[in-house]
């Protein structure tokens, strides 16, 4: 009980230490201002419980992106080799991310998730299990998803993480935003899907990414930071979007989200068996914000009536839906493994 109290004030210290604080890991990137990564910040207020990105089937708000911007979203992870690669070639490009991190990877690796947040990224999450069904989950299960997902990245993280979800397999219910409504966090769906569930090959996957952006000209791009091919497709996906005169646009929240303490009762002790906590030091020291004049939009959506039934999924919708998601990665089920084998 009392490492727990002193988890949460921790947590509770650093909450305004956070989003722009920290300094791109890549010095080249101060002189760099007006281009491809570095271009726009948009801050996000989410004290309604806002939506954003199209493919959902309910009242969402509109896009925040201007023709040719682009968001860059990674789920599923941390895998240690796979989202450190992916931090390289962002840091190679200047660009900021949005990382939707499952609550248990983020246990299994939490010294992967604080490379995140000192990078410079925006860390959210996308629940504790990963399970598919959130839409026929009874709404306590699924809040209990949702909030141990939150206190596990925080706890992985040593600080609190932005108010941002993004539903499993993209199943979102009014109920369920409703009660996203009501801890203040914002959720988001996508606009582009890279397939990177279902492409192994990184060529296929970078052109099947670049057609889908073209189309849209922009928009919230899902990939996921547990599978090798995206790693060797991001920097071909990122030259060929500069050289196109795409920009990246870093979403960032204005507040971070306070975890409930019964999830932080539920992930305190599965911390401790993770190989890592033992190395775990203290959150690093993060050097200044570099002098980097960057436009910053904020964006602050008005309250919306959630409380409507849900409507009924198109086919269309609900197959690029599926698409958008593989099953449970095997990758979750390893970083299961390792944590059973280390309780043993
Ligand atoms: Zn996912």
């Amino acid at each position: 009980m009392k490492q727990l109290r002193v988890t949460l004030s921790g947590l509770a210290l650093m909450a305004a230490g956070l989003g722009l604080s920290v300094s791109p890991a890549n010095a080249a990137c101060e002189a760099a201002t007006a281009e491809f990564g570095m271009s726009r910040i948009v801050d996000i207020d989410t004290t309604h419980g806002p939506i954003f990105g199209a493919m959902t089937n309910r009242s969402r708000e509109p896009s925040f992106l201007k023709p040719n911007e682009v968001v860059l979203t990674f789920d599923d992870g941390p895998i240690p080799w796979i989202t450190k690669s992916i931090l390289d070639t962002l840091d190679k490009y200047c660009a900021k991310a949005t990382f939707f991190s499952v609550g248990r990877m983020a246990l299994a690796y939490p010294a992967s998730v604080k490379d995140v947040m000192a990078r410079g990224h925006t860390l959210g999450s996308h629940t504790y299990s990963h399970p598919f069904n959130m839409q026929r989950m009874n709404i306590d299960a699924a809040a209990a998803e949702i909030e141990r997902g939150i206190a596990a990245v925080s706890t992985a993280a040593g600080a609190p993480v932005a108010p941002f979800f993004r539903f499993t397999g993209l199943a979102d219910s009014n109920r369920l935003l409703g009660y996203l409504q009501t801890r203040s966090i914002a959720a988001f769906t996508v606009d582009v899907v890279s397939n990177d569930s279902y492409t192994a090959n990184a060529n296929k996957l970078a052109e099947h990414t670049l057609a889908e952006i073209a189309k849209t000209q922009g928009g919230i791009v899902l990939f996921h930071d547990i599978k090798a091919a995206t790693t060797k497709a991001l920097p071909i996906i990122l030259s060929r979007l500069k050289a196109s005169g795409y920009t990246v646009v870093h979403m960032t929240a204005k507040t971070t989200v306070t975890p409930m303490a019964y999830a932080m009762h539920y992930v305190a002790p599965k911390l401790t068996k993770t190989p890592q906590a033992q190395e775990m030091g203290p959150m690093p020291t993060l050097p200044e914000t570099p002098a980097v004049t960057r436009q910053i939009t904020e964006v602050a959506p008005d309250a919306r009536d959630r409380t409507e039934p849900s409507g009924k999924a198109s086919p269309h919708k609900a197959s690029r839906k599926r698409k958008a998601h593989s099953e449970l990665p095997r990758s979750i089920v390893e970083a299961e493994a390792d944590l059973a084998h280390t309780a043993n």
